[in-house]
């Protein structure tokens, strides 16, 4: 079974004293050593969030990277800076960055290969709309996604990333996908990455993402597939975050 990580996505939330408070609140809080803790903060608040968080179990994240390691590109934020800022991980292919910034899977595939050059692990967000849902295409979206990166990727780099499958209707409605719901996709998830290496999927931590929130977690995180979760409005409130990683323990 693969440790449990709950990731916290602040999005374009968060502030200065919300990375202390939180920092503050994990440097006290009780958690078990077998739950892996992130938060992908905004790219203003990583150099702070990286020293702040020092001595806390939480490890520091990014919400996307440029495809590109350097150069002309204004506006854009490389993997190696993020690496220098302290990050560990980054989000790669969530689906605001996939339909809000056009982020295709191909867009995607490269961001993904521009984290693992510079050593950062990716979170690889996949999830179906609910168009697509209704129209019993959940499978074949969701895996079609998991496909285009993973066909690319050489043996040795499929196991240095992280999943979240995040169904797009359930991210921020506060509709979450039934246990059962959420499981099935997880065990197709699973089954699909069994094609690449059975270590590999049984080692690969595939998390939930879409209104979890500590009244929710623990049904969720019962399920065999699901391994944690990616964690959005609830991650913002620093006892409800707290009481989901530890529901995760
Ligand atoms: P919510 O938890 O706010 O639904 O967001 C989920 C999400 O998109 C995390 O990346």
């Amino acid at each position: 079974m693969p440790t449990p990580l709950i990731a916290g996505n602040w999005k374009m939330n968060g502030s200065r004293a919300l990375v202390e408070e939180f920092a503050q609140a994990f440097r006290d809080a009780d958690l078990s050593p077998g739950v892996e803790v992130a938060l992908m903060v905004p790219f203003p608040y990583l150099e702070a969030a990286g020293r702040a968080f020092a001595g806390t179990p939480v490890a520091l994240g990014a919400q996307t990277l440029s495809d590109q390691p350097a150069g002309a590109f204004t506006g854009e934020v490389s993997g190696e800076m993020l690496d220098d800022c302290g990050a560990r991980l980054v989000l790669v292919g969530h689906s605001e960055r996939r339909t809000l910034f056009g982020e295709d899977d191909a867009a995607v595939l490269a961001r993904v290969k521009a984290a693992l050059a510079v050593g950062l692990t990716p979170v690889l967000c996949l999830g179906e709309t609910l168009e697509e849902r209704d129209d019993g295409r959940t499978e074949a979206v969701v895996l079609g996604q998991l496909e285009a990166v993973f066909d690319a990727l050489a043996p040795d780099e499929r196991g240095r990333l992280v999943i979240a499958y995040e169904p797009v209707w359930a991210i921020g409605t506060g509709r979450t996908a039934t246990p059962e719901q959420a499981q099935a996709v997880h065990a197709a998830i699973r089954e699909r990455l069994g094609r690449y290496g059975d270590a590999l999927a049984a080692g690969m931590q595939v998390l939930y993402g879409g209104s979890m929130k500590a009244a929710n977690a623990a049904e969720l995180l019962a399920q065999p597939d699901i391994d944690g979760g990616l964690v959005g409005g609830a991650s913002l409130k620093v006892d409800e975050f707290l009481a989901i990683c530890q529901s995760a323990g």
